[in-house]
């Protein structure tokens, strides 16, 4: 972080805790709320040690002690909602109560199970969770954490072993990320982790052929990191689902369905749909567009496939008479959002 940037981190703690102690930011929540809906996206929820593994980006980690404190808040502050009682009123034009909010994680993620459902059921508040469905109990993993690992790896090698360091910038190279071996020590991890989220849009092949040759010229094997980066498998999902949690469809394979033909994108909804509704007892009725992105096209096709609705990463409110297909969230993550003032300042969109 640059001495900006802590300033400006500062001011915002501080102004935070200022307008929550003056009771602002809880009036400015009742109002902002009035008859609508916040829908919270969660993605990962993991301890300082675990932290200090991942190959995740911060923008989509939340501490798990953060996350205790957020669910505490929200049981007391906010009246939270079942994926079914959201949908029912959506479908119905009901208006929300006042504060009403919606848990969503994306992704299904390991800790869903070890960190958040524990703290779920200590609240007793309900939640849903949108898997990809081939990554779940097939211990693969997403190509952004891969690629992260193996390219922290690969400079490490550079650095110590300078006959390497040709092969393993043309292998970088081939994904736009050469420019890693030149990095700071001191802020790499971060240099690589925003290097490997600007790859969004190279072609899957590429990403794919990438990985295999930096683990061979590593010599690494992609399990080493299952542990810190490993999805649900189908025992914990069963298990969750007996316990207040519900899921939902983000496609088979993770694609970004603005990027793929549309039968492609219609392959990935519908595949999402039917291992989802054949592993559970209750239909999936929601949908999130992985990496948020969607079009009125792809939205169609949710609905075609039978979801009830559909989740983006548009922020902003929920009323119950907004379109169905395109629900907006508001992403909380790592960093500010600790303490109860700057949750509640991120929830009423004051940053
Ligand atoms: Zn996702």
């Amino acid at each position: 972080m640059t001495f900006r940037d802590r300033i400006k981190s500062t001011i915002k703690v501080v102004a935070a805790h200022t307008l929550y102690l003056m009771g602002v930011l809880q009036v400015w929540q009742r109002i902002a709320l009035r008859q609508k809906a916040v829908v919270l996206m969660y993605h990962r929820v993991l301890t300082p040690d675990e932290r200090a593994m991942t190959g995740s980006h911060p923008g989509i980690v939340v501490d798990r002690e953060d996350f205790a404190a957020q669910m505490a808040m929200l049981k007391e502050r906010f009246r939270v909602l079942s994926i079914k009682e959201f949908t029912d009123r959506m479908e119905r034009k009901v208006p929300f109560e006042d504060a009403s909010c919606l848990i969503t994680f994306d992704d299904g993620w390991r800790d869903n199970y070890s960190h958040a459902l524990p703290i779920l059921r200590h609240h007793g508040i309900p939640a849903v969770i949108f898997l990809p469905v081939n990554f779940i109990g097939g211990g693969r993993l997403f190509w952004q954490e891969l690629l992260t690992h193996l390219t922290l790896r690969a400079v490490t090698q550079a650095r110590q072993s300078p006959a390497c360091r040709e092969r393993l910038s043309r292998l970088l190279a081939t994904v736009g990320l050469e420019s890693t071996l030149e990095a700071a020590e001191s802020d790499l991890r971060v240099t690589v982790m925003e290097a490997v989220r600007r790859q969004k849009h190279v072609p899957p092949t590429v990403i794919n052929s990438t990985l295999t040759g930096l683990a061979e010229e590593l010599g690494v094997r992609w399990e080493e990191y299952q542990e810190a980066d490993g999805f649900l498998d189908w025992g914990q999902v069963s298990t969750m689902a007996q316990q207040g949690v519900t899921f939902g469809g983000h496609g088979a394979e993770h694609r970004i369905l603005t990027f793929v033909p549309p039968s492609e994108a219609q392959e990935e909804i519908q595949t999402a749909k039917a291992v989802l509704d054949s592993r559970l007892s209750v239909p999936a009725q929601a949908f999130s567009y992985p990496n948020g992105n969607w079009s009125p096209e792809v939205a169609k096709l949710v609905e075609e496939s039978g979801y009830r609705v559909a989740f983006t990463t548009d922020p902003g409110y929920v009323s119950c008479d907004d379109d169905r297909f395109s629900i907006r969230r508001v992403n909380i993550h790592d960093g500010l959002m600790g303490s109860r003032p700057m949750f509640l300042a991120r929830i009423v969109g004051l940053f």
